[in-house]
């Protein structure tokens, strides 16, 4: 995730771009750059920090071009630091890249450009894009024909941008699984990851394909496949306004980030996953992978969403890898002077990894000698600084304050150090392979779920007035419980209560009667039947029955008074499905109690104090 910026015109392109970047800061914000075409050189500025630090650079020594591309990063490879800030170029500086996504064969090519003498300034997988160009232009000179021969030897994703100091008359775009899009105006044109830094200039546009790359012109565009055959532009006229399509047309950020799950999750896996070797790779937990399998004991720690991840992860690390793991509160951890010992292997998850408490936490079992890891979203944030290792979730940045698609990331990236751990303890490769085959589905299932938000929408009308609501679950799908309530709570002020489903007996049955809606996950599991059982408990008093429930189960509708259908899975990843219609019930609900989604009252989206 992240926000480019390319302009070819007549004006003078740096104020144009910056005030792009700063329509497009909401998609990454660590860092941000500018590159533009000063007679026959490149001039770059970049810098860690916003895109106003970047203008205040800018202030200090101004330089104009009527060719210039800029970039506002939220970093995948590398620390948020001005080196590492993009745009980034070739050996001489004659060749700049700009770049959204993820080269996962980066290092291997990296290798090999050292080998051939190149060399690099950076951390960033985005680097290697300019040498790798640079390589291929000492045979080949055309920019167009060099950047598709570079782009076939790319594996994984991106949105990019090339220009060349050789090049006054052209830039390049392309795109594999990051957007980009390309407005065209009068003697100039521009493109863009989203068309909300575009649309004050032309709203006439073409959306580029994946696969497709542009060679852009001040006079024209031209757009061919990466097998180098030219394509009709496919124009379209663009009548949203700014925010919606920063908000890719969704009503909200909260709606966007639910539905972008099936793409997150998958880049929580992305060249981690061997599927058909059953095994994983988690390239930053190689540095502690000795303390990592002989530990004695695993603690999770993290608060809110963060804990609940947490405690899917101790199911999954107990069952699957067989290693006893424990779940903490940060808040609590800290102040209760845990036993720690050098054979705790302690992490701490956290989406901003600036968590007060959980940062607290990190130190606490550090200073008391356990191998401390991070789960991270946020690069370079302080958490993951002040872990020894870690492993970051890149579900891109999560703007709406209650974490969705961070906690399907942190489950995902539960789900790999569970296998990673479960094989290094002696899991057999034909027993993991069942496993990684069904996590590489979940990304397609959770789409299904998505596509029937229409129904999950009817029933949030239906209960959109009541005062209180109850969820239940059993096993690994306890904790789901608890998440769907606190995402009702956070945003649409209903009071929620989670509890383990057989536990409702001890207290909180007496709350039932024909008003309170009861909400099951009761997938085709081991312990159905005894979540049936409770069904049966909550019906016979009355309570209203909304049941997530797999496609197959025929039994369900006459006990539950509103199913949701989600598919089957292997019961430990099931918590990332199921939690998928929760997020939506909550998100519909407090839609048409017309409460602020995307910043509920009294919450912050990082929770800096104690
Ligand atoms: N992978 C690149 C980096 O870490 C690009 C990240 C982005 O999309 O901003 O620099």
């Amino acid at each position: 995730m992240c926000g480019i910026v390319g302009y070819i015109g007549k004006r003078d392109s740096v104020p144009l771009i910056v005030e792009g970047l700063r329509r497009l800061e909401y998609r990454g914000y660590d860092s941000a750059g500018v590159a533009v075409l000063a007679g026959d050189r490149v001039f770059i500025a970049k810098k860690a920090g916003k895109v106003a630090d970047l203008q205040a650079m800018l202030d200090t020594g101004p330089v104009s071009g009527t060719l210039g591309i800029g970039h506002t990063r939220w970093a995948t490879h590398g620390e948020p630091t001005d080196v590492n800030a993009h745009p980034h170029t070739d050996c001489n500086g004659t060749i700049v890249v700009i770049h959204n996504g993820v080269i996962e064969n980066f290092r291997a090519l990296k290798t090999t450009l050292m080998r051939d003498g190149h060399t690099f300034t950076s951390e960033t997988d985005t680097e290697v894009v300019a040498h790798l160009i640079e390589e291929i232009r000492k045979e080949v000179s055309d920019l167009g024909e060099a950047v598709r021969l570079a782009l076939l030897q790319l594996e994984g994703t991106y949105g990019l941008v090339v220009m060349s100091a050789e090049n006054p008359e052209m830039f390049v775009a392309a795109r594999k699984g990051s957007p980009l899009v390309i407005g065209y105006g009068e003697g100039e044109n521009i493109v863009a990851s989203d068309a909300s830094a575009i649309v004050e200039h032309t709203r006439t546009v073409t959306y580029l394909e994946d696969g497709q790359m542009a060679i852009v012109r001040r006079d024209g565009v031209s757009i061919r496949t990466l097998d180098d055959a030219e394509i009709p532009k496919a124009v379209e006229h663009i009548s949203f306004d700014v925010e919606q399509i920063e908000k890719g047309g969704f009503d909200h950020f909260m709606l966007k980030e639910i539905s972008e799950q099936p793409e997150t999750i998958r880049n929580a896996m992305r060249g981690r996953l061997l599927v058909e070797r059953g095994e994983v790779v988690l390239g930053g937990l190689q540095p502690v992978r000795d303390k990592l399998f002989d530990a004695q004991r695993i603690i999770l720690i993290g608060c809110g969403t963060s804990w609940h991840a947490g405690l899917v992860g101790e199911y999954m690390l107990e069952q699957i890898a067989k290693i006893p793991t424990e779940v903490e509160y940060a808040s609590e951890f800290r102040y209760r002077n845990p036993l720690l010992g050098p054979r705790d292997v302690v992490f701490l998850i956290s989406q901003s990894g600036e968590t007060a408490d959980t940062l607290a936490a990190l130190r606490e079992a550090k200073k008391r000698g356990a191998t401390v890891l991070g789960i991270v979203n946020v690069v370079g944030s302080t958490i993951a600084r002040e872990s020894e290792a870690g492993v970051y979730i890149h579900a891109g940045p999560e703007i709406g304050v209650a974490s969705t698609k961070a906690f399907t990331s942190q489950l995902t990236v539960l789900s790999l150090i569970t296998l990673l751990l479960a094989r290094g303890r002696g899991m057999a490769a034909q027993d993991a392979v069942v496993l990684t085959r069904e996590l590489d589905a979940i990304p397609a299932k959770v789409k299904s779920i998505l596509e029937n938000a229409a129904r999950i929408r009817e029933i949030a009308r239906e209960f959109k007035d009541a005062d209180h609501f109850l969820y239940l679950g059993r096993g690994a799908n306890f904790p789901v419980a608890l998440e769907g309530a606190l995402k009702l709570k956070e945003i649409s002020y209903i009071h929620a209560e989670g509890y383990p489903a057989a536990e409702m007996k001890h207290g909180p049955i007496a709350l039932i009667d024909e008003r309170m809606p009861v909400v099951f996950i009761a997938p085709k599991d081991a312990i159905y039947d005894k979540v049936v059982s409770n069904i049966q408990e909550v019906k016979a008093r009355k309570g209203r029955i909304i049941a997530i429930a797999n496609e197959d189960d025929q039994d369900i509708e006459s006990m539950a008074e509103f199913v949701i259908r989600v598919p089957r899975t292997y019961g430990f990843f099931g918590p990332i499905l199921n939690v998928v219609p929760l997020q939506l019930l909550s998100y519909f609900i407090a839609v048409a109690r017309g409460t602020n989604v995307d910043q509920p009252r009294n919450l912050a989206k990082s929770v800096t104090v104690e």
